[in-house]
């Protein structure tokens, strides 16, 4: 399934980005995905648990935010957003334009995390398991 990969690439990543910022745990990544990304949010959602699975990852969320399409018109000389990925015409003067500006992307745009937790009085420094 294409969204099986793009979710462990998307893992990898971000397992990368949380240990630079010494996260303890992942607690959600936010993911941009583009209306053109040709990415299936559901079964992203969907493939993201199996992903996730044994790795610093596990049990963290998913936060889809879906980019609509952008495009540029030069009559108008600006940025539209398109209603649908059908039609490439600028929203303003219905002139067909396929400069896509946005909307293409699939991207890690932040990471929710937790670092080193002060715990309440028990002074547990690791509940790490051994491997
Ligand atoms: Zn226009």
């Amino acid at each position: 399934m294409h969204e099986l990969s793009i979710a462990y690439s998307l893992v990898e990543a971000a397992a990368e980005a949380a240990t630079r910022a010494g996260a303890q745990r992942v607690v959600a990544v936010q993911v941009v995905v583009g209306a053109l990304s040709g990415v299936a949010t559901g079964a992203l959602t969907f493939c993201w648990e199996i992903a996730t699975a044994e790795t610093s990852l596990a049990g963290s969320r998913l936060d889809l935010v879906e980019q609509p399409v952008v495009v540029y018109c030069p009559d108008c000389r600006q940025e539209g957003e398109l209603a649908g990925v059908q039609l490439f015409r600028c929203p303003q003067c219905g002139r067909p334009t396929g400069d896509v500006r946005r909307g293409r992307e699939l991207q890690i745009e932040s990471l929710e995390i937790e670092t080193a937790v002060c715990d309440d009085a028990g002074g547990a420094a690791s509940a790490e398991e051994a491997p």
